[in-house]
């Protein structure tokens, strides 16, 4: 019997909804597999905490989360307390202190959902850096409220850092029998990043001559999206670039409810965070009508990081039966059922 422990931060809102529901499935998939069980540490780390404490965390808040095989997270946020606070507070020092250096989003267009496209074709994943670019935090601000006030945002590209968000994302299309990869750039007006990033590209894709793969500029990538999105097969980015692009990959499924993403540390020296992408939603937190399948699919990329791929693969198949059927599916895609009901019939198929 494998036992993973498990750091789970259910957060505010909806975050509390969806993880509640999530951990259901997981005990589900203990019980039915009979070789893996899940010990769980919640932690009640949210704005809620920091309302109280005046922080998002405990000072020794690093040292419990690190101690874990993964861990799961539902969503931060709470009206009142501003997002730059959850964000510097919470996410980005976990990303950071755990070198959580690649994001993962899939993109994949499952059974029963409305997607706004005419072509509902996709299945591609799309590979941000998670660590530096455009979301380094420096800049400057100077002769606040003068007539030649002015400030900068600077971007820190290091090769490390390029390096091995790019040769990560070759690594992946190759492992999972992807042939087409594009990187998105924007080297005709970002003179030094861009041109940088092209530049070690050009330099990591040719340890990958089988690969058929291109650079693409984020603006034409973005309507290549919309009209092509059963071209994509495998798409990396930079932070900036990457967040972008992956709220658009999501809003294409049709519900901001079904995404998944996965703040992975490759080396596995510290452990990945999954959560799904939706926010904390307090319009209709508590309503018991938020859509969980967020959550099981970011449980489902957790399953197949800690090695356990069939459990991993029963999560979406029965996601994919319950979407199918459309009986009990949420609000948000369609349905009438609530939080918990489109839980239990995932349950039923499990
Ligand atoms: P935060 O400040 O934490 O990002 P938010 O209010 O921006 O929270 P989002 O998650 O970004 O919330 O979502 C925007 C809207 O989409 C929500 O107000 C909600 O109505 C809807 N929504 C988000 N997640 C879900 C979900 N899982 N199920 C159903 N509806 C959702
Ligand atoms: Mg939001």
């Amino acid at each position: 019997m494998k036992t993973f422990r498990l750091n789970v931060i259910p957060g505010d809102g909806i975050g509390v909804d969806v993880i509640r529901e999530g951990r259901r499935v997981l005990d589900r998939i203990a019980e039915v597999s009979g070789g893996i069980s899940f010990q769980y540490h919640e932690l009640p780390w949210s704005c809620e905490y920091y309302l109280k404490h005046g922080k998002m965390m405990p000072a020794d808040g690093m040292a419990i989360l690190r101690d874990c095989d993964a861990i799961l997270l539902g969503a931060v946020g709470f009206p009142g307390v501003p997002d730059h606070i959850s964000l510097r507070q919470l996410l980005l020092p976990i990303r950071v202190e755990f070198d959580q250096y690649v994001n993962m989003r899939p993109v994949k267009m499952l059974p029963g959902l409305n997607s706004p496209l005419k072509n509902e074709t996709m299945d591609f994943v799309c590979i941000r850096e998670n660590s530096e670019g455009e979301y380094c935090g420096k800049g400057e601000w100077k002769n606040h409220g003068q007539a030649d006030e002015m400030v900068m945002q600077h971007s820190i590209f290091t090769r490390k850092g390029t390096e091995r968000i790019l040769r990560y994302a070759f690594e992946y299309a190759k492992k999972n029998g992807k042939n087409h990869l594009l990187s998105a750039t924007k080297s005709n007006a970002l003179n030094y990043s861009m041109v940088f990033w092209d530049q070690i590209y050009d330099e990591v894709r040719q340890d990958y001559p089988d690969m058929t793969s291109a650079k693409m500029h984020v603006d034409a990538l973005a309507g290549y999206f919309i009209m092509h999105p059963d071209r994509l097969q495998v798409v990396v980015a930079s932070n900036l670039f990457g967040d972008i692009l992956t709220d658009l990959g999501s809003a294409m499924l049709g519900s901001i409810g079904i995404s998944p993403s996965g703040n992975i540390n490759p080396a596995r020296k510290y452990p990945s965070m999954f959560e799904p992408i939706h926010g904390s939603a307090p319009d209709i937190a508590g309503k018991g009508i938020a859509n969980p399948m967020g959550t099981f699919w970011a449980i489902s990329m957790m399953l197949e990081h800690l090695d356990c791929k069939e459990e991993a693969d029963q999560i979406m198949t029965a996601m994919q039966h319950v979407l199918r059927e459309g009986k009990a599916v949420t609000q948000d895609i369609g349905g009438k059922a609530s939080t918990t009901e489109m839980t239990d019939a995932i349950l039923a198929v499990l």
